[in-house]
């Protein structure tokens, strides 16, 4: 067995081989007007999260969709370990395949 550290993504639970890949899927599919940490629509999505990134998980959605340009050195390093500790999963490769 071989297991191996991923992201899961927090809107629809789908795992990546890595931050990369998950973020474009993210822009792909899930960046839209629609804040769904709010429930509401919302005019601009990286400027909604940009004024919310007191708030962990807009902090989060806003790397994932902007990455970490927007952010100073201290908001950087802490969105680092909030994406670690909120969406890294270790996933376990067997022979029937992947589970999480
Ligand atoms: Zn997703
Ligand atoms: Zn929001």
């Amino acid at each position: 067995m071989v297991s191996k550290m991923a992201y899961r993504c927090p809107e629809c639970g789908k795992v990546f081989k890595d931050l990369k890949a998950l973020r474009s899927h993210f822009i792909k599919i899930h960046r839209n007007n629609y804040c769904s940490l709010c429930k509401k629509r919302v005019k601009h999505y990286v400027m909604h999260c940009m004024k919310k990134k007191d708030d962990v998980w807009h902090l989060i959605y806003l790397v994932l969709i902007d990455g970490f340009s927007s952010l100073n050195e201290e908001e950087r390093e802490l969105a680092e370990r909030l994406l670690v500790k909120m969406l890294r999963v270790e996933i376990v490769f067997t022979e029937a395949g992947y589970r999480s």
